[in-house]
Formats: C-alpha cells, structure tokens, sequence
C-alpha cells in the first residue's frame, strides 16, 4: 500500500446507505437535525424561503419535480457555508428521462451562516454555547413559508375553500382535490366529542390517530382520521419517492488487494490478497443482512426480497478473479470494469461523497468509458464563476428504493447522477437557492452485455 503513490493521493470517499426512517427511536426527520435523506417531503434548511417549483419544472412535461433527496454538507469556508445542503429533483415520468438526458434532474444548493434566524448558533464547546445563543431571536412561526402539501415545495397558492392546504401550482392542487381525499374532506370539521373541543386541528386528530389516543376518540373521529390518513398515504404513494435516511460512513479499500483478486498468476501474494478479500466479504455480508434486517422488519418482506436480487444482480456482474473476466476483459469497457470492482465492495451504497479536501479534485466512478462528461460541458458558476468541480454521485442502487416499477419499458432507469458544484461555495445576497450542474450517465449497452442491473420486484417501501 505504502508503496503505491497513486492510492495515496486518492481522496477518501464516504459512502451513503439508505436506511429506513427510525420513528420509534427518534420520531419523524425534522431540518433542525440537519439530516441527509431520499425521498419523502425535502427538509428545508432555510424555513422562510422555500424553493419555488418554477425553479425544477421538468424540461419534457413542465410539471413540477419531485424530490429525490437532499444532503447536509456544511463547509468551512466561506462563512455563509456553515449550514449547507444540497436538493436534488427529477421527473417521476420515465418517459420524460427516455426523451431528455439532462432536463429531467435540477439540484440547487442552499447556504446558511453560523448566525441565523433559524438555529441556535452551535458552539465548538459547550461552556461557550450559553454565551454564543445570547441574543439569539428565532423566526417567528408565521414567517415560515407555507410548503405544497402535495410536494413540499414552496406552496403560496391556498385551498380558496377550506384555507387549510397550500399548494405550489394548480396542478398539485387539481391533484390532492381528484387522486386524493380533499373533494371529499375540504371544509368538514372533525366530529366533536367531550374529550376535544370543536378547534381540533387536523394535524391534531391525524397524530391522534397514531397514537394510544385512539381510545379517547369515538367511532365517528376515528373514521375521519382514518379518512386524513388515508388522504394524506394516497398522495404521498402517488407523488412522492420512500422516505428513507441517508447513513454514511468512510470507503476503506486495499487498492492492492483489489488490483491483485483479478490478476491471473496464482502467486503466494494472491493467495493471501483472496484471504483478505473473504474476510472483508465476510464482514460487509454481516453488514447488509443487518441493513437489508432493518428494511424488512419496518417494511415486510419486499424490500429485503429486493435488496437480495439486487445483490444477486451484483453478484453476477462481478467476477472477481474469475475466468470470466479474463475471456471478457476485451468486450468491456474499463471504466464499467473498475465500477464493478469498487462497488462490489460495497454493493448497497446509493451515493458517493468525494469533495473531502479543499486542493484535492475528486474524480467520479463512472460507470462507462461512453458518456464521460468533459470539462466544457461543465459551465462555471453562473453567481461567481469560480468552475464547478465534482462533489458527489448518486448510484444506480438507489433505483432499488424508489419504489419504481422496473418492468414498465419507460421506467425511470441511470447508470449514475453526477453532481458538481461551484468551488467556491460563493453566497450571494438575497439568493436561496444556486442552482449547481447534474449529468447522467448511463450504462453503455456492451458493458452490460444485456445485463440488465435494475432488474427485480420493485421495492415495496411505499405499496403496503
Ligand atoms: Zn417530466
Ligand atoms: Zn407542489
Ligand atoms: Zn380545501
Ligand atoms: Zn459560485
């Protein structure tokens, strides 16, 4: 390892895992835990300018985006980057990405100082935090901009009825009012009853419903809870990917090791390179059954069912050390080779965080030699024209949790999502939202050779 100076150079890489959303451990994801998460409503950093949809309106169908998912990635520099956080969108129509390679996605970045209206300044030490907050006033609740109840969008359209649903355009509204509940619901009130007076919100009676409250509430409560909470599943299945948490940890590799699993010779350094490679193997199968354990004991037996082909699927494009790749090696194409071969150690991870140092330019995992975005294609930030470099990719496992129907012809299918972003982190003044560069690629037809690696039951996170 010591020896090899281009694996010393390589900037460590953090992986991202999808993992189910622990409600019972620590209840629903909320912004001010600054998490990173797929699917779901976004969590917005910045609660009193939200994204207008005009900003991701998809290039093929001009309807709004929805989001795919969002990662916290404070820097240090400059000040107004302390709290920052990544959005990513795209179009749920398949048929829109079959047309258009790049109109389908948008990701936009969002910046906070240290000093907001919005969190508590966080101190390095705690004996300084009391001071550090002195002074501090948060928002006050009704500066919060309203959010689309459909898309969690910005949502200054009102239900002109009820008062009580904000939408960010006429077609989420025409949505909620037709796929959901709302023609249905809009102006009614809950059943009074002794234990709540008549004000009871909605939100109110809808948590109620969870809870071991169900008991206060009678039968005519309960069935117009069951009615919200059927309104409010109906629109998130339709809309919405799975909510899922984004858990990440560092990429530790043997370049070594790796290089020499494939080579041919069988030399004592070999020998003991497969030793290695079967107790890493060993430790990351103990890895995923626990993951895929976690994702089946919240969501039945689908998901884990799907997690089992996707790595099948994995599996089967990865002949490490195997003939198979001596007699292919001339078919395929390296890029799709070195993708397999560094995913296999890691099959599950559906995202790459590779911005780690200020002076080192990270490099993607393409998936294929076809398709490699040049630097022209990349324009310079359009704010401060610093050039955008390469922060982080999101991988085809994550097809796995989306719930999509992989047998459909137009379904939503990548290789991989590139994203790249302005160097500088620059801020401008009264700017929320700068909108960064994302690039497909996918999977050249030779390198596959026919395999199709989305290929399974689509994950039933949200068809239970
Ligand atoms: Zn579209
Ligand atoms: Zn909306
Ligand atoms: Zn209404
Ligand atoms: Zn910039």
């Amino acid at each position: 390892m010591a020896d090899n100076d281009h694996q010393e150079d390589a900037p460590e890489v953090m992986l991202g895992f999808a993992e189910p959303v622990d409600l019972e451990e620590h209840g629903p994801l909320l912004a001010e835990q600054f998490v990173s998460k797929i699917g779901g409503l976004p969590l917005w950093l910045n609660p009193e300018h939200i994204l207008d949809a005009k900003e991701v309106i998809c290039e093929q169908c001009s309807k709004p985006m929805t989001f795919l998912l969002q990662l916290y990635s404070p820097e240090d520099h400059p000040e107004e980057a302390f709290h920052r956080a990544i959005y990513v969108f795209c179009c749920k129509t398949g048929a829109c990405h079959k047309k258009s390679l790049e109109g389908c996605f948008k990701v936009v970045r969002s910046q906070l100082g240290q000093y907001n209206a919005y969190y508590p300044p966080v101190s390095e030490k705690e004996d300084n935090a009391e001071e550090e907050n002195k002074g501090w006033v948060p928002l006050e609740s009704n500066k919060r901009a309203k959010t689309c109840f459909v898309c969690g969008l910005h949502g200054p359209k009102v239900c002109s009825k009820c008062h009580k649903f904000s939408y960010c355009s006429p077609e989420h509204q025409a949505l909620h009012w037709t796929k959901g509940l709302h023609k249905q619901l809009c102006g009614t009130n809950p059943p009074p009853s002794h234990n709540m007076d008549l004000d009871t919100n909605l939100a109110e009676l809808s948590i109620a419903s969870h809870d071991d409250q169900t008991k206060t509430l009678n039968k005519e409560q309960q069935e117009y809870a069951n009615k919200l909470d059927i309104d409010s599943k109906l629109i998130e299945r339709m809309f919405r990917f799975p909510e899922l948490e984004i858990i990440s940890e560092p990429e530790e590799f043997d370049q070594e090791a790796l290089d020499e699993g494939l080579a041919h010779d069988s030399s004592g350094d070999e020998q003991e390179a497969e030793e290695g490679w079967e107790e890493k193997a060993a430790a990351l199968k103990a890895k995923k059954e626990k993951r895929a354990a976690a994702l089946a004991k919240k969501n039945g037996t689908g998901v884990s069912k799907s997690l089992e082909s996707a790595e099948a699927s994995m599996n089967a494009l990865v002949p490490v050390g195997d003939e198979l790749y001596e007699n292919t090696k001339t078919d395929i194409d390296a890029a799709f080779l070195t993708f397999q071969k560094r995913v296999a150690l890691y099959p599950d991870q559906v995202l790459r965080y590779a911005r780690m140092e200020y002076d080192v330019t990270p490099e993607p995992l393409y998936v294929s030699d076809i398709g490699i975005p040049k630097t022209s294609e990349i324009p310079p930030c359009p704010d401060c024209g610093q050039e955008r470099s390469f922060e982080f990719q999101v991988m085809p496992q994550l097809l796995n949790y989306l719930a999509i129907d992989h047998s459909a012809s137009d379904a939503l299918d990548f290789g991989t999502l590139l994203v790249y972003s302005c160097k500088d982190n620059c801020h401008v003044e009264g700017k929320h939202y700068q909108h960064e560069v994302i690039k497909v690629q996918h999977f050249s037809e030779d390198g596959m050779e026919g395999t199709n690696m989305n290929i399974g039951p689509t994950a039933s996170v949200s068809s239970k």
